[in-house]
């Protein structure tokens, strides 16, 4: 329920403005004061669960919430606030159908200041709003807790990448955890060691730890023993190594270009006769290498014409190119990277030339290192661009009371269910 609605559940009694006190601390210009009660089904509720409960007492008597400022005026709701006994919670303070249990500030000043905080500066938060930043840290903090009782954040994981990001210079850390398919940050927590990254694998169950099939990280090894421990069917690539002994995989198609030009050598001196000259097969040969290295979406009309010459006098040579072609597309498969190179290697085995024969195995050598270098692009670029994004945020927190509350800026940033202004369609 947006908090619009919820604030229509109020009844409101009379509205005054209240002089301003003569004492210096007092509030210069008039504060508006709308005294309300919770409509008729909204009285006596648990201000935890929302259940109906008996009346404990009167509380503190009348209390006051911050309300969205009347033009420039300053605005609260003030309203009765008596406490009720909860079978569950205890004695309580009664829900009001205007505020979060336990705020000071209406909903739609909540909700503003936690819009306020994922758009604008810190100054201009504070000035507009008139709080102080370890107000706004409070806010958001209950701001994302409400989120995160409605959505399920974790569901569906199956690409994650895990790194530590330092905060309050350099002293403290914070180990997050991104969603590759989605590319937001899904969870993140104060520490960075096992126990911290446990709470993580506790949280998301044992059931979906089994359904994670790639983890992408580039920290220490404690990412990867709690990883092992809970992940059995993580991919085997899941470490990308600093820098990846394989190469990139530009590199892996500059070996299969390397074994095409061989098979190519091999082929064009068989057309020789072996004595070393020039005949009119190998000179079409020797003219059709461009046709062979360059991708196929880049061939002239000429050079396609000269592929389909080779495909009809060349088979051999021919079901080499396709095996260099083979390898390129296998290794822009995103996530089905290592499937695809599976099956090439197979092929590859199979195809009775000998340097990809070689190559097959030069690529079997280097496994790990291909996978991850063929995931690299796309893990590294999301995580980085997240730490980078993050670290913006643990900047703009400095200040708020506690990790909890820089966690939460960053989850309503970056977690995909930004706030929404309230009153305002869902954009
Ligand atoms: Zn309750």
């Amino acid at each position: 329920m947006d908090s619009a609605a919820r604030c229509r559940k109020t009844v409101i009694e009379l509205v005054e403005a209240e002089e301003p006190d003569a004492g210096e601390d007092g509030p210069e210009d008039v504060l508006m004061v709308v005294h309300a009660r919770p409509a008729k089904g909204r009285r006596q509720r648990c201000g935890i669960c929302q259940r109906r409960c008996a009346r404990y007492d009167n509380g503190e008597g009348r209390r006051r919430w911050r309300a969205l400022d009347l033009g420039t005026l300053q605005a609260v709701i003030e309203a009765d606030a008596p406490r009720v006994s909860c079978p569950e919670h205890g004695v309580t303070v009664a829900a009001v159908p205007w505020a979060r249990h336990g705020a000071g500030h209406t909903l739609p000043f909540d909700d503003t200041v936690a819009w306020l905080a994922t758009h604008c500066s810190k100054t201009a938060i504070t000035h507009l709003m008139r709080i102080g930043w370890r107000t706004v840290g409070a806010i958001c903090s209950r701001v994302w807790a409400e989120v995160e009782e409605r959505v399920d954040r974790l569901a569906g994981l199956r690409r994650i990448g895990i790194d530590e990001i330092s905060y309050k210079r350099h002293h403290k850390y914070l180990t997050i955890v991104v969603d590759h398919a989605s590319g937001r940050l899904v969870w993140a927590a104060p520490g960075r060691d096992k126990a911290t990254l446990r709470k993580f694998f506790d949280l998301l169950g044992e059931e979906r730890s089994r359904k994670i099939t790639h983890v992408s990280a580039d920290a220490a090894g404690w990412i990867a023993t709690v990883v092992a421990e809970h992940c059995p069917n993580a991919c085997a690539s899941w470490i990308l190594p600093q820098a990846p002994p394989g190469g990139t995989p530009i590199h892996t198609v500059q070996w299969a270009t390397d074994a095409l030009d061989a098979v190519r050598r091999q082929v064009w001196n068989d057309e020789r006769g072996g004595n070393g000259r020039a005949t009119a097969g190998s000179k079409s040969l020797k003219k059709a290498r461009w046709a062979l290295w360059k991708n196929p979406e880049d061939l002239t009309t000429g050079q396609q014409a000269q592929l389909a010459f080779i495909a009809k006098a060349h088979p051999v040579l021919h079901r080499a190119y396709l095996l260099k072609e083979g390898l390129r597309m296998a290794l822009k498969q995103g996530q089905e990277t290592a499937q695809a190179l599976w099956d090439w290697v197979l092929w590859a085995r199979r195809s009775r030339l000998e340097p990809f024969v070689k190559l097959q195995r030069s690529i079997v050598k280097h496994w790990d290192a291909i996978t991850a270098a063929a995931d690299h692009g796309l893990s590294n670029g999301l995580v980085e661009s997240m730490n980078t994004k993050i670290r913006l945020i643990t900047r703009m927190a400095f200040g708020f009371k506690d990790a909890n509350a820089l966690i939460a800026l960053a989850m309503l940033s970056l977690g995909g269910h930004r706030p929404q202004l309230p009153g305002r369609q869902a954009t």
